[in-house]
């Protein structure tokens, strides 16, 4: 990660090389193809939010115009560009400020925020901001969908030629992707390490591991970091090493991290040996479709199949195939009062998952950045009354 930042760092520096900015899971394959130096704006938000720096940079984005209410993501990260603060300079030593974009592409496949986020950067910056625009809510994957999203992909083509002053390539696209699928299997595979009875893994660590399936996917540097923490991972498998000491209960995290307790709440769920196995969040950067044969149609399928895009009928088929895989006593939801595109639990879903498969839930209310919306002692609480219900179940 940090020879990641330290090479876009001096990116902005050498006039030949350019930087785009690109939504978390936006097309960050094609940008690779042209030559481009890619930033991801919500890896520096989580970074502000486990940083615990977040809560104290949202009001100054308020002030400009954007709701506590919204994305906090979006404040904590317009906060810290006004009050000129950023985790990297901490984190990586002559590092000043975020690396200044050339251009910025966002995909609405997960939200609208990143789009109203983006565009105030594009005009503070005064550079081209391209999208794509995603269906939501999709229940099955039709071919309309895919020619509909897979053109827009096309389209970013001719202007990111210009921008970047290379021309394109199809087959380095195919190459990045061809990095992009590898990194995305190997990524898949740690994560399914979890259901082995010890894990070897909580979500908690996933949460930091999952940075080079980020940032890094379609580099040959992601695949070469997998390849060695799935190898770890077996050897713990092999040698009976679990994550949390007398697993009994294992849970399934669903919705945003809460990035500034990332410890206390790995601590938390430890000490009542508790696992917290899997989740959606780290599990949305697998994109198992990507075909270098077919990019622009595969890149299509695999940007729209994510779980966020999704309608709550699959999204539901999704979660029980979850429960069954990884052996779950019981799923937490995460209600995270400003990021409802991530947040499943309010129109019915706990309620119906339990009906369906007997798995008891609970719904913890909480944000990825805003501290403010979190009571620790009533997290602290609910965790350990639900632990106690899952215990009177055995
Ligand atoms: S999905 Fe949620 S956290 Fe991510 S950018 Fe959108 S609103 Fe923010």
């Amino acid at each position: 990660m940090a020879d990641y930042y330290y090479e876009l760092d001096s990116a902005v520096k050498d006039k030949t090389k350019k930087v785009a900015w690109c939504s978390s899971v936006g097309p960050a394959e094609i940008l690779r193809s042209l030559g481009f130096y890619v930033y991801f704006p919500e890896n520096h938000s989580a970074m502000l939010g486990s940083s615990r720096m977040a809560t104290d940079l949202i009001p100054y984005a308020n002030a400009v115009g954007y709701s506590p209410e919204i994305c906090s993501y979006l404040t904590a990260d317009i906060g810290s560009y006004l009050k000129k603060i950023t985790p990297l300079s901490k984190a990586y030593v002559g590092i000043k400020g975020i690396p200044k974009p050339d251009v910025i592409v966002f995909n609405t496949n997960q939200c609208r925020d990143v789009q109203d986020w983006f565009n105030w950067f594009a005009k503070e910056f005064r550079v081209p901001i391209l999208g794509i625009y995603t269906h939501r809510g999709v229940n099955e994957i039709t071919d309309s969908h895919i020619q509909s999203i897979s053109q827009q992909f096309k389209d970013l083509i001719e202007p990111l030629e210009k921008i970047s002053g290379d021309t394109f390539d199809l087959n380095n696209l195919k190459k990045v992707l061809s990095l992009s699928r590898k990194c995305s299997d190997l990524w898949k595979k740690v994560l399914d390490t979890a259901s082995t009875i010890p894990s070897p893994i909580t979500f908690f660590d996933g949460t930091i591991q999952m940075g080079p399936a980020v940032v890094l996917r379609g580099t040959q540097k992601a695949v070469d970091y997998y390849k060695l923490l799935l190898s770890e991972l077996q050897e713990r498998i092999q040698n009976n090493i679990s994550a949390v000491d007398n697993e009994r209960f294992r849970l399934y995290w669903d919705g945003m991290p809460i990035w500034g307790r990332l410890r206390a709440h790995s601590e938390l769920f430890y000490k009542q040996n508790a696992c917290v196995v899997a989740s959606t969040y780290c599990n949305s950067w697998i994109f198992s479709s990507f075909n270098e044969e077919d990019p622009f149609k595969s890149m299509a399928r695999a940007y729209t199949e994510l779980f966020i895009v999704r309608s709550d009928e699959e999204k539901e088929k999704y979660l029980k195939k979850m429960i069954d895989f990884f052996k779950i006593d019981g799923l937490i939801f995460h209600d995270a009062k400003t990021c409802p595109n991530n947040t499943n639990s309010r129109y019915g879903m706990p309620q119906r998952l339990e009906k369906e498969t007997g798995i008891p839930n609970l719904v913890v209310n909480g944000d990825l950045n805003d501290l403010r919306c979190l009571s620790d002692e009533q997290f602290r609480t609910n965790v350990e009354a639900f632990i106690e219900q899952l215990e009177d179940k055995r």
